[in-house]
């Protein structure tokens, strides 16, 4: 290194040579001016001196020395790897070595830093420990200091207590001294010295040491001795430390509150030696000192309690509650349905719980619905509690005997009357001036809303007319086995003559057993021709009491009013006949002629009343549902507050709305009327499933059980009136002892649905011969389950009728209809004539079984298939749905519109 002057120096640093000159000064180095040579060994000093001056202690050297020396060493070498004799394979082999070197005073540095650490961590946990035991050892003092001068309060309490009782007896016996002394001038004194605070105070008793009052001093309450109390008040828990008296030197007394503090302070010790990392500090608690002593506890548990014995329970410390130790099994009664919410609370179970199990079950229901007898036992056995079965007597057989219990005498009750007949024959125009004329008469506003039925006061009495003319309407209730109507009035216009519905009228009269009255209207008209009107109801055995019946025939007219009051007066007649009673005290029954949901008054029923009476604030069990009567209206629209057998009213205040023909009754409590409601709704929904019309099987299963004659009911109907007639009087001649055949309805035509109603009204079996039921007579046999054959040969239906009749359990042959296709469009062809193009609406058309045509559900050919064709290609069968072209045999009449029905011929054995 060569030597460099000073100025030299400074130039390379940058510093100015007087600042470089002072800084060797100062490091002790004579330098007088900046072009002296200045050594290697200088500059280092010099450096040193710097770095010093700086806050590096460390000499240079030192530090520059490094802390640790890696080596690293690598050996490259060649194997030869004999491969067989040959020849041999080279192979590099490359070693790597790696060495440290730590110098030794670091190391020790190391060490030094982790032992310090070590100790610091085990300073931190003991001290941690320290301070934990510390707050156990203090509350626990705490505890035991709270307990203690708990005792000496008691102990000093019973103490001033005996030394009150004490001084008071010492004062008495003085004060009785003085009175002996001086009986008559002191004795004032003596009877007011006992409590009088003006008493000096007594030396006989020490103000006990931990008594509240005691500690306070006298300047608070103001001077005089009377401000100092001779014996100590007890203690109050609300003696507050806001007076900020000053403290006596012994340890303040504990107030209730502080006693509580601080045993809530043990309480946390607890929970602190639970937690603690050294088990040994529990045994400070040992001796139940953790939780009240039954001392306390009794005493705690008394001032809540102050009367009566302490509840040893809680003393005790256990509570009431045991918990169970096994799954509790219930045993559930289940009778035909329950609701889900009350399943579950009968099971002790959330109700969702309840909801979920069904879930899992694939059934889907709410809480407020109802579930089947064996869905719910599926579901209490699935929460593993047991189902057993309800008692058999259920709502609706208590609702029956306590009506039956209520039975009184019975008095004369007015007709029902309903009013059927063709249409335009003039039911609506009858109604109408009937109304007009007599209900109105007398009534403020007259009928101002149709209610449905309504009551008309005649010379001879009360008429109530169902206003629901039609004959569905009569039927379907009916069918309902609502017997409503008394006498039936059949309308026929002298001028037309008996028309069809006439005689459907006649007929579903004559099933539901009601005498008729014919009203023969019209008769203002010039053309009006009475005896035609009666000789067409002769033909259907309606026959004129002038020509010997016993029908009444009354001639009026609707317009001009002639002969109305003839009519009133006859259907009083007819009732009279009948004898019609009813009991007018006593529970109200009856049925639902019409229902409706009004807006603002919610299910409002027309009820008519038919046995009993019925008033406002009646609970009601109506079909299905039920409720309370909230209010009563008549056909004018005013309030009543009772209405008695076969009157009329709307009745609000219903759950829902009833179903018309529906019964109802009304009952003592809404309870009872809810359960019976519930139980019908699951019985209708049970009925449903279970088709309940009487078959032919059933009628010969019935018959073989021995018992009277049966009825067979039929309504047969035929593609000609010659069938239809033929058929009728082979059956009648059926009757014998066993089975009394009973064709109710005859006729030509297709199947329609007031021949189903009429045939589900009265438990009747359908004939059709060579005639179809068309859709909506469908729906009500697939309804109510009717037993629907079809025939094509009348030596079939007499023969299963004979079967039938005679008991005989033979074969039966039935035709299947395995499937209808419709004829969209016909195409004439040269080849095969005519070609329907159809369409399969129902099951299968197969080319090899038989076929007939229909046009309004009357058969107009039998005979076989040509071809059934899918486009081009002849096939065996065309199925649901699908487009096809059908060639009948022998048969080129084929129209659009036209069915083509395909059967075949199956032979059962018939079975019970
Ligand atoms: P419904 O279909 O059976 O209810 O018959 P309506 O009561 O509607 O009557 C049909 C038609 O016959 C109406 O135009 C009435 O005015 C008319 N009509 C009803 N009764 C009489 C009557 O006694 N004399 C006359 N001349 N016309 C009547």
């Amino acid at each position: 290194m060569s030597d460099v002057t000073i100025k030299q120096l400074a130039l390379v640093l940058g510093t100015p040579v007087e600042k470089l000159l002072a800084q060797l000064a100062e490091a002790g180095m004579k330098f007088s001016n900046a072009d002296q040579i200045i050594s290697s060994t200088e500059k280092v000093k010099l450096l040193g001196f710097l770095r010093r001056t700086h806050g590096k202690t460390e000499p240079v050297a030192e530090d520059s020395a490094p802390r640790q020396i890696t080596l690293k060493r690598k050996t490259v070498s060649e194997i030869t790897v004999n491969q067989g004799a040959a020849r041999g394979k080279t192979v590099n082999v490359e070693v790597r070595q790696k060495r440290t070197y730590v110098k030794r005073s670091t190391v020790e540095e190391e060490q030094k830093v982790d032992t310090e650490r070590e100790e610091a961590l085990r300073k931190l946990s003991e001290s941690t420990l320290k301070r934990e035991a510390d707050e156990l050892e203090r509350a626990a003092q705490e505890k035991r200091r709270a307990e203690e001068e708990a005792k000496a309060a008691a102990a000093a309490a019973a103490e001033a207590a005996a030394a009150e009782e004490a001084r008071r007896r010492d004062e008495e016996r003085r004060a009785a001294e003085e009175a002996a002394k001086a009986p008559v001038d002191k004795t004032p004194a003596a009877t007011t010295s006992a409590p009088q605070p003006s008493t000096p105070p007594r030396p006989a008793a020490p103000p006990p040491r931990h008594a509240a009052p005691s500690s306070r001093p006298a300047s608070s309450t103001g001077p005089g001795p009377g401000a100092r109390p001779t014996s100590p008040p007890p203690p109050r828990r609300d003696d507050a430390p806001r007076h900020h008296t000053p403290r006596p030197a012994s340890p303040p007394p504990k107030r209730p509150d502080d006693q509580n503090q601080a045993r809530n302070k043990v309480k946390h010790g607890s929970h602190r030696m639970q937690e603690g990392p050294t088990a040994d500090l529990g045994h400070r608690f040992a001796g139940g000192e953790l939780h009240l002593t039954a001392e306390e506890r009794a005493r705690r548990f008394s001032r809540k309690k102050p009367r009566g014995k302490p509840d040893i329970s809680r003393i005790t410390g256990q509570h009431g509650f045991a918990k169970p130790t096994a799954p509790v099994v219930r045993e559930v009664a289940i009778g035909d349905g329950i609701i889900v919410a009350d399943l579950a609370q009968k099971m002790a179970v959330k109700g969702s719980d309840v909801v979920k199990a069904l879930f899992k079950m694939g059934v889907m229901a709410t809480i407020n619905q109802v579930v089947d007898h064996d869905t719910a036992v599926l579901v209490v056995e699935e929460l593993g509690h047991k189902a057993v079965r309800a008692d058999a007597k259920d709502a609706e057989t208590t609702l029956i005997a306590r009506n039956e219990a209520d039975q009184g005498d019975k008095e004369v009750r007015p007709p029902v009357v309903t009013i059927m007949g063709h249409v335009d024959h003039g039911k609506t125009s009858l109604l109408d001036y009937i109304r007009r004329t007599k209900v109105a008469a007398g009534e403020a506003g007259g009928i101002t809303q149709h209610i449905g039925a309504y009551h008309v006061t005649t010379d001879k009495g009360v008429i109530t007319f169902l206003d629901t003319p039609g004959h569905a309407a009569f039927t379907s209730m009916r069918a309902r086995g609502a017997k409503l109507t008394d006498i039936v009035v059949l309308v026929v216009a002298a001028d037309d003559g008996v028309m069809p519905q006439t005689i459907e009228a006649v007929k579903h009269a004559r099933a539901a057993n009601v005498p008729i009255i014919v009203a023969v209207n019209k008769m203002d008209k010039s053309e009006a021709n009475p005896d035609n009107v009666k000789q067409g109801l002769v033909q259907h055995e309606v026959v004129p009491e002038e020509w010997g019946g016993d029908v009444q025939f009354v001639p009026l007219s609707a317009k001009t009013g002639m002969g109305v009051d003839a009519l009133l007066d006859a259907i009083s007649v007819q009732a009279e006949v009948l004898e019609l009673r009813a009991v007018r005290d006593g529970r109200a029954s009856g049925v639902v002629v019409e229902a409706s949901l009004d807006k603002g008054r919610g299910p409002v029923a027309t009820v008519l009343v038919q046995a009993g009476t019925l008033k406002k604030g009646d609970f009601l069990v109506c079909g299905i549902e039920y409720g309370r009567v909230r209010a009563m209206f008549n056909e004018s629209g005013k309030q009543v507050t009772e209405a008695g057998p076969s009157i009329p009213v709307q009745v609000l205040g219903l759950s829902g709305v009833p179903d018309a023909g529906d019964d109802f009754v009304s009952v003592e409590d809404e309870r009872l009327a809810k359960d019976v409601a519930q139980q019908r709704n699951m019985k209708r929904r049970e009925s449903r499933l279970i088709k309940q019309s009487t078959k032919l099987e059933d009628i010969m299963a019935t018959m073989t059980q021995g018992g009277e004659q049966q009825t067979l009911n039929l309504v047969v109907k035929a593609d000609v009136q010659g069938s239809a007639e033929a058929l009728k009087e082979a059956l009648t001649k059926l009757t014998n002892e066993l089975v009394k055949v009973n064709v109710i309805v005859s006729g030509v035509g297709g199947i329609t649905e007031s021949d189903a109603t009429l045939a589900a009204a009265s438990k009747a079996t359908i004939i059709g011969f060579n005639v179809r039921a068309d859709a909506s007579a469908r729906k009500v046999i697939e309804t109510n389950g009717l037993d629907l054959r079809y025939f094509s040969i009348i030596y079939d239906v007499i023969d299963q009728v004979k079967q039938v009749a005679s008991g005989l359990l033979g074969m039966e042959i039935r035709e299947e209809i395995i499937g209808v296709a419709q004829v969209r469009e016909v195409f004439r062809s040269s080849k095969f004539g005519a070609v329907a193009g159809c369409m399969v609406i129902e099951g299968f058309v197969k080319r090899n079984k038989p076929i007939r045509v229909l046009r309004d559900n009357t058969v107009i050919f039998q005979g076989e298939l040509e071809s059934l064709r899918r486009f081009k290609d002849i096939v065996d069968e065309v199925r649901n749905g699908m487009e096809c072209g059908i060639a009948v045999k022998q048969y080129n009449d084929v129209k659009p519109g036209d069915q083509i029905e395909c059967f075949e011929r199956i032979e059962v054995q018939r079975t019970f």
